[in-house]
């Protein structure tokens, strides 16, 4: 029954959460110096499934700034704004094989490889319509809200920080707005992909946005449709294969599940047609990928036979 349906959630959300808690492996990022002071210690389970019921380990209700989970996200709104043929001539959709924060862009068309890493996210942010760079943000901060189901704000503390030692993606935008994939103003862009990643969020949150994927667009608590749900199999598509960097591939083999990581130990994965999770540690791995996140995750998929290739 559905009691016995819950509880068995419950309990694997909390076994999970217990074997893994004191892993105490990898380093938190450094190289935005406000997310150097996160604690080490969190760890944060939350599922929701695509009937609105949600379940939580540990941190699910500590507050972290989003970082690159906002990348599936806005490549949605992209997408619901221009349409695929169109995000397509500005980005790409092949798996890079490298780092979160690679500079390679194609030889031929000048796009970068896709939009989960930081190049593709900046040229989606670009692609997001408003008559002003403040209209833009506003619209990406409701429609990040409308995922999660409730209204987020913006760490400012973390934008600023961003912003101060963004040279990289600043690089990166600039080599983009030269080849030609990048049209938008370069500055106003960089300003409002920082501030895009530094919303704040909770674990809990994040199992209800990745449970709006799940759920073909409609966030399951609210009952709001967020996006069409061609977008939503767009959207997992490119983080099945591109959502967690240069792990992207071994991510697909152990853990069969559409996926997205953030710098400050974020993940999301998606049961499609079943639930969203979301989790939240903060040590990464040397590709940049949450360890206790990581690990959790691929064993909620294991427990559940939830693997992509897993027979029905
Ligand atoms: N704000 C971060 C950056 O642009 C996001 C990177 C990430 O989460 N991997 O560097």
């Amino acid at each position: 029954g559905r009691t016995g349906a819950s509880e068995l959630i419950a309990d694997a959300l909390a076994a999970v959460h217990e074997a893994f808690r004191d892993l105490d492996e990898g380093t938190v990022a450094t190289y935005i110096p406000e997310l150097a002071t996160a604690d080490r210690s969190l760890f944060g389970v939350a599922l929701a499934g695509v009937t609105g019921s949600i379940y939580t380990a540990g941190d699910a209700d500590s507050p972290f700034t989003i970082q690159s989970l906002s990348k599936p996200f806005v490549f949605a709104l992209a997408l619901m704004d221009r349409g695929l043929a169109e995000v397509l001539e500005h980005v790409g959709a092949e798996p890079s094989g490298e780092g979160f924060n690679s500079i390679r862009l194609d030889p031929a068309t000048g796009r970068p490889p896709n939009p989960m890493v930081n190049a593709g996210a900046i040229v989606t942010t670009s692609l997001v319509r408003g008559d002003s760079e403040e209209e833009r943000f506003a619209r990406i901060l409701d429609l990040l809200g409308a995922f999660a189901g409730r209204p987020l704000d913006v760490d400012g503390r973390v934008y600023v920080s961003e912003s101060e030692t963004g040279d990289r993606n600043r690089a990166i935008a600039y080599l983009m707005h030269s080849a030609g994939s990048l049209t938008a103003d370069v500055e106003a862009t960089l300003d409002t992909y920082f501030r895009q990643c530094s919303v704040l969020v909770t674990a809990r949150d994040l199992a209800v946005m990745s449970a709006t994927l799940a759920n073909g667009g409609v966030n399951p608590v609210t009952g709001e449709r967020v996006v069409d749900e061609v977008v939503t199999e767009w959207v997992l598509a490119v983080m099945a294969t591109s959502g967690m960097y240069d792990y992207a591939g071994e991510w697909l083999l152990r853990a069969g599940l559409p996926a997205k990581s953030g710098v400050l130990g974020g993940l999301v994965s998606v049961g499609v047609g079943q639930f969203g999770l979301g989790l939240f540690s903060p040590p990464l791995d040397a590709r940049g990928n949450s360890v206790r996140s990581v690990a959790a995750a691929q064993e909620i998929s294991r427990q559940f036979d939830l693997h992509l290739m897993h027979r029905p």
